[in-house]
């Protein structure tokens, strides 16, 4: 059966250049970076490069960047390595739960945290995050990109709104990395997240920047690794192929691919908005190019993922983790959409390796699934009888 992957907000497939960057590594380079021997420093060297090349994805300098087991570990770090008890924190209520639960555990640890709302687009407004600081506020964390819909946060003016009141700015970048230019200066930051496999690098890798002269405790303790910010032998084989891939994605968007990624992205989006009774979660607000968030009222997302599946198209109802749960995305809901229409919306995410001819095969069988669904769907019965 042909099988379309249109889920690459939960994770992408490693490019083979990637993989070939990494192979080595796992065979004749498996010196550890910390040993004296050529071996060891073979991989030092190649740690290094890795590094500059994350780097420069990023706009900072090369020492500022902390390699980690991914987006999960860089938040928390970013996060537990600077609120203390007494500390205040301002986040978002659409933050991923790496980072909403990080700060739902600062407060058992005596922080206070306030949580910005959104408007029905999704965004913070900038003057809310100026309007909850405090005396006592440390850090202000906020995401760049949503993950469930793409949504693009105000990062430079949240940024200047930190830096005005000399407060700390982390952002989640795991959903922007590659898909939009990121600036840690522009965007004002102290610290900034990304993941490895979100961008068609390897899972259980990843990089926090870290801005120099951030006063960051560690979490980890033992050697004296990441400049003793992160204790414990490299992930060598997934740091390299991270500094690849961060390679890779700067070279497409100074080409211009996210403009591509765009097209392929408003055309799936255009034609499903056609059918009845559909709406775009983020309308109007600035997004990431490879993330469509559509609900289709009268229908169960996570019936309509089952169904897709069984045709061979891979989507989501939104945050991974969250399935199987019953709640409706937390995001969403957010947003002011109702329980059932955040329960009736999917994401669809494309990646590196997505084609027009997947577009075509998502349209081919979307439209005929949805009306399947909801021919069984008594709500949808009663509302055509009441229209
Ligand atoms: C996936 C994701 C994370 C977590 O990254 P992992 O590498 O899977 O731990 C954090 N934030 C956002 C926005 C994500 O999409």
């Amino acid at each position: 059966m042909r099988r379309i992957y249109l889920d690459n907000n939960a994770t992408t497939p490693v490019l083979p250049e990637v993989l070939d960057a990494m192979r080595p590594y796992f065979e004749e380079h498996f010196g550890n970076a910390s040993s004296i021997h050529h071996h060891g420093q073979q991989t030092r060297a190649a740690i290094e490069r890795a590094r500059e090349s994350v780097a420069d994805l990023l706009g900072c300098r090369a020492p500022e960047i902390v390699f980690t087991s991914g987006g999960t570990e860089g938040d928390n770090l970013a996060i537990f390595g600077l609120a203390k008890a007494g500390d205040h924190v301002i986040t978002s209520t659409v933050e991923h739960h790496a980072v909403m639960n990080a700060c739902k555990h600062l407060e058992k640890k005596g922080c206070e945290v306030t949580s910005i709302p959104v408007d029905g687009r999704g965004r913070v407004d900038p003057d809310d995050v100026k309007r909850a600081l405090r005396p006592a506020t440390k850090l202000v964390t906020i995401m760049t990109a949503n993950n469930e819909t793409g949504v693009l946060q105000p990062v430079e003016d949240i940024g200047n709104v930190a830096a005005e009141a000399d407060v700390y700015f982390h952002t989640d970048a795991v959903q922007a990395a590659g898909k939009i230019s990121i600036d840690v200066n522009k965007f004002g930051c102290d610290l900034l997240t990304i993941s490895g496999h979100k961008v068609h690098a390897a899972q259980g890798v990843g990089a926090l920047y870290v801005r120099k002269g951030t006063l960051l405790e560690a979490m980890l303790y033992g050697g004296s690794h990441e400049r003793s910010r992160r204790a414990g032998t490299e992930n060598v084989p997934g740091i390299i192929g991270l500094g690849k891939a961060a390679e890779i994605a700067l070279a497409a968007l100074e080409r211009g691919d996210d403009k591509k990624m765009a097209v392929m992205r408003d055309r799936l989006e255009r034609e499903l908005l056609q059918l009845e009774a559909t709406g775009l979660n983020g309308d109007g607000a600035p997004r990431v190019p490879n993330t469509a968030n559509i609900y289709f009222d009268f229908i169960e997302g996570e019936a309509l993922v089952i169904a897709l599946d069984l045709k061979g198209l891979a989507v989501s109802t939104g945050a991974a983790c969250s399935s199987g749960a019953i709640e409706p995305s937390h995001v969403l809901t957010a947003m002011g959409l109702r329980p059932d229409r955040a329960r009736a919306s999917i994401r669809f995410s494309l990646g590196k390796q997505s084609t027009p001819d997947d577009v075509d095969f998502a349209l081919s069988v979307v439209p005929g699934t949805v009306a399947r669904l909801r021919e069984l769907s008594p709500l949808y019965h009663k509302a055509a009888i009441n229209s």
